[in-house]
């Protein structure tokens, strides 16, 4: 063999190496909120964020909201102790603790602690679509992408939303950052003529487009399903092999998988 196919053989050699190390594992296991359930924290909470990361799942999942006078927090609902969080202050927010005496969490206070003994676990970070106006929602998503860029965390974190703007917005700044759409009103085909790189719909939208799960792999659209709890929804899955599945039971779903195997 001459020298040049030496180096050819051995640049094709390093390419696949490459390319295999890239492509997803299937089944994922995402922890809904977190991984909170089995210890009773509180969902969102830094450390139902912790456990997730400590148990070396495949991602974490969060929501983001920003206050008043914005600050970007993470909890599920609009509100906070009854306090519309769009239209409270920080301050006035973090007066109530959550349930384990944890303060309200910062976006970066979370990604500080997600980036911490952390070499599995995808921050899946959910920019909620705004009560106030959709502008506003897509301005959150700017300063929680810019955050999480300031933190060095954007090679570890993907982003989802029920706001299509929102992620469209997030592409404008980001060409290469993973994105999953979750409103389940949107083909593979669809998403992926708008450069989204994924979709993460309710297990249910599959069970009726199962030609999607086909279609979102032709196409190499990332496929994630929320939020499966149910031991023979996990299984159906499991089977169909998706790149992610978010649950809030992370230990069963662990264990169907292993079952399966
Ligand atoms: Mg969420």
């Amino acid at each position: 063999m001459n020298k040049i196919k030496v180096f050819r053989a051995f640049f094709l050699g390093l390419t696949l190496v490459i390319f295999s190390s890239c492509s997803v594992k299937k089944n994922g296991v995402v922890a809904h909120r977190g991984a909170w359930k089995t210890n009773n924290f509180p969902e969102n909470s830094i450390a139902s964020l912790r456990h997730a990361i400590d148990l070396k799942l495949a991602g974490s999942e969060f929501d983001v909201w920003r206050t008043a006078d914005d600050s970007l927090v993470i909890n599920h609902d609009a509100h906070y102790n009854k306090l519309l969080i769009e239209e409270t202050n920080y301050e006035d927010l973090i007066k109530f603790k959550l349930s384990n005496g944890e303060k309200l969490p910062t976006l970066r206070e979370y990604i500080t602690e997600g980036k911490r003994n952390n070499k599995k676990t995808l921050l899946v970070c959910e920019i909620k679509p705004s009560e106030i106006s959709k502008e506003r929602g897509k301005k959150t998503a700017l300063k929680a992408v810019e955050t999480i860029k300031k933190l060095k965390a954007d090679k570890i974190t993907c982003y989802i939303s029920f706001d299509y703007e929102i992620l469209k917005q997030i592409r404008q700044v980001d060409p290469v950052t993973a994105l999953q759409y979750l409103e389940g009103n949107k083909s593979p085909q669809e998403v992926k003529s708008d450069n989204i790189s994924g979709i993460d719909y309710h297990y249910s939208v599959f069970q009726k487009h199962p030609e999607w799960i086909k279609e979102a792999k032709d196409n190499h659209i990332t496929l994630n399903a929320w939020t499966v709890n149910d031991a023979n929804i996990m299984d159906w899955i499991i089977e169909n092999k998706f790149d992610y599945i978010t649950t809030n039971e992370p230990e069963l779903l662990n264990q169907r998988i292993k079952n399966k195997k």
